[in-house]
């Protein structure tokens, strides 16, 4: 049996320029799981999505992804083979219609539009009544459904959402990891970073704490109990 993990990320080395962020940092992601990234601010989180994703370029380690070596591949190329990057922040364009707003994340994607929307709208049914309504006069909530659906409509295999939950109400927080679930029952596996640690850990089946740009720990969620999270996020 092919017991490979999904992605595996070997000594990663990125930054910015002459300024590196991050040292090193190794991690498996199962197949159909879901991985917490944790940590402090500027502990390298995003940077640890951007490199994974080819936005920025690595500088060392290796990724491999469904089987085959990513390194250094462009960040099209590895939409492409099915990694999708939700960056931190929505990325909508509120002039543009929900649908309008699908159409355009599919820009890069070899894939039948039609049978695009059909997925996104079959994950959040509610996006479908208002396609024709334009994203900035979306709830917060609806917002997020949207920019999660514009990741999972191109059928990935695995999705980085990089902070979803960031100033949204409790409700809302809690109607994005609704969405993330949904995603992980389809099939998705799911990189998510987070600020509401305990959730995360509730959440995901690993989790890997970074400080200052490399892991400081990772185990199972069963293991993440609060004295770690004490320790290295200064929270329970
Ligand atoms: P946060 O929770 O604040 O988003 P993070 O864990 O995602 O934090 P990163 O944003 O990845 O942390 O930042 C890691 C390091 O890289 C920090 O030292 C940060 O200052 C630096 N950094 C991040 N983005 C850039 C950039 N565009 N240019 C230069 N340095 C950057």
């Amino acid at each position: 049996p092919d017991t490979a993990p999904l992605l595996r990320v070997h000594n990663l080395t990125a930054g910015y320029g002459p300024a590196q962020a991050l040292f090193g940092v190794s991690l498996d992601v199962p197949a159909r799981s879901a991985v917490a990234v944790l940590g402090p601010n500027g502990a390298g989180k995003s940077t640890l999505a951007r490199a994974l994703s080819g936005l920025i370029p690595t500088t060392g380690g290796s990724v491999e992804f469904a089987g085959r070596t990513i390194t250094g591949a462009s960040a099209t190329a590895i939409r492409r083979a099915g990694l999708v990057h939700l960056p931190e922040g929505r990325g909508i364009f509120p002039g543009l219609t929900v649908q309008e707003n699908l159409r355009l994340a599919l820009s890069v994607d070899k894939i039948d539009p039609a049978e695009a929307f059909d997925r996104a709208f079959g994950f959040f049914p509610a996006l479908a009544e208002r396609r024709k309504q334009t994203a900035g006069t979306l709830s917060g909530g609806e917002q997020q459904m949207l920019s999660l659906s514009r990741a999972l409509m191109v059928n990935p295999r695995l999705v980085i959402a990089d902070e979803m939950s960031l100033g949204l109400a409790p409700m809302l927080v809690d109607a994005v990891f609704d969405g993330l679930r949904a995603a992980l029952d389809a099939g998705v596996a799911v990189i998510m970073i987070e600020q509401f640690a305990a959730k995360a850990i509730a959440f995901a089946d690993h989790c890997l704490i970074l400080q200052r740009g490399a892991v400081a720990w990772s185990g199972s969620s069963a293991r993440a109990g609060g004295e770690l999270l004490h320790r290295y996020l200064g929270a329970a």
